[in-house]
């Protein structure tokens, strides 16, 4: 979504001061959180585990009760609504599928225990397997069907109730690593072809990269910042974000902590008596991993020991070409450098 664009599109969900405290005293789960979400969208609730994700998402589903702060849809005040009533559903992790119930049976239910006649709810559910074309494997059960077939069935069981948002609370967080990517490929898919809003909340940034128009990166309770994935990635507002990101230094320099990105950095041989400066710093590599295209080299500051601490301090992906012309030794003092432009001045 580009933020310059004069057309705003209308908005699917706004979360006005959104407040949850699940006990008195205690620090918010969810701490007056505001947030628009563009209409036919597809947006991601990132964030380390317990940054209040899942509470976010289910205060919009109606799951979880609000402490404080407004939730609209589509302009519509639905914060005290139930469930069934707001126009929002839910699919949730490894997609739970009724294992004695046909596909079919499956996508029906909501529609049997609101009582509509048979006929009716299993005419609609047929229409919703088959667009999501699964019509022919309609009498399966879940044993039977493979890890795509099961997600089509548990997004046909979700938009029976024609919802306008459809919320999942890491839908593919269960799966295996193969499964995993190929079903975020179908679940993008999915949203343009139906032209809904999706909310998915994730603590994988790999996938929200690759699936959001929109990221939200999540934080102890409050949004610490929020863009498209380019955005975010390019530009972190602040460590935390850079960090949670993945891919970025965190550099300390005499005018503030910067990040850099590994990929925007490269080493050289140290100068003995060059000062460090604005766009380059000395250290020492302590690890050297072979990557394919990239040789990733580990460094860390000179005089700092980091012995107990499992990752280096400063990564560096060095293009394997490069180093194959130029190779550096474990233990040998180095100079980085960046371009100016490469380094960006966090916030707090
Ligand atoms: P996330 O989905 O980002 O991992 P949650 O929204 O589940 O985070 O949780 C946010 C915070 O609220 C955590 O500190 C968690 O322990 C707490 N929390 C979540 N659900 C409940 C609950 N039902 N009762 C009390 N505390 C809860
Ligand atoms: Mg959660």
């Amino acid at each position: 979504m580009n933020a310059k664009t004069p057309v705003t599109p209308r908005d699917a969900v706004e979360l006005v001061a959104l407040t949850k405290s699940y006990a008195a005293g205690a620090k918010p789960a969810v701490d007056g959180i505001n947030l628009r979400i563009a209409s036919g969208s597809y947006c991601c609730l990132l964030g380390p585990s317990g940054c209040g994700k899942s509470t976010t998402l289910r205060m919009i589903a109606g799951h979880e009760s609000v402490t404080a702060g407004d939730i609209l849809l589509e302009n519509r005040n639905i914060t005290d609504l139930p469930a069934a009533a707001r126009g929002t559903a839910m699919m949730f992790q490894s997609f739970a599928l009724f294992p004695h119930l046909s596909a079919l049976d499956n996508v029906a239910f909501s529609l049997k225990m609101k009582g509509v006649d048979k006929a009716t709810r299993h005419k609609q559910a047929a229409d919703l397997l088959e667009r999501v074309a699964m019509g022919h494997l309609s009498a399966r059960k879940p044993g039977e069907l493979s890890g795509g077939q099961q997600q089509r069935v548990a997004l046909a069981r979700a938009l029976i109730t024609q919802p306008r948002v459809l919320l999942l609370d890491e839908p593919l967080s269960a799966l295996d690593p193969f499964l995993r990517i190929q079903m975020r490929a179908e679940l993008r898919r999915w949203q343009k072809e139906l032209g809904l809003t999706f909310i998915h909340v994730t603590h994988s940034q790999e996938e929200a990269m690759a699936l959001a128009d929109t990221m939200v990166v999540m934080n102890h309770g409050v949004i610490e910042q929020m863009g498209s994935p380019h955005e975010i990635y390019n530009r972190p507002v602040s460590e935390f974000v850079a960090r949670f990101m993945g891919g970025h230094n965190v550099l300390a320099t005499p005018t503030g902590k910067i990040s850099v990105r590994t990929d925007h950095m490269q080493l050289a041989p140290d100068v003995p008596g060059l000062a460090d400066g604005a766009g380059n710093q000395r250290a020492v590599i302590t690890d050297i991993e072979y990557q394919g295209t990239y040789v990733l080299v580990g460094l860390q500051h000179p005089g700092e020991d980091r012995s107990a601490s499992a990752t280096a301090e400063i990564s560096v992906m060095v293009p394997e070409a490069a180093f194959a012309a130029r190779p550096f030794q474990l233990g040998e003092s180095v100079q980085l450098h960046w371009s100016p432009e490469a380094a960006h001045v966090l916030a707090h």
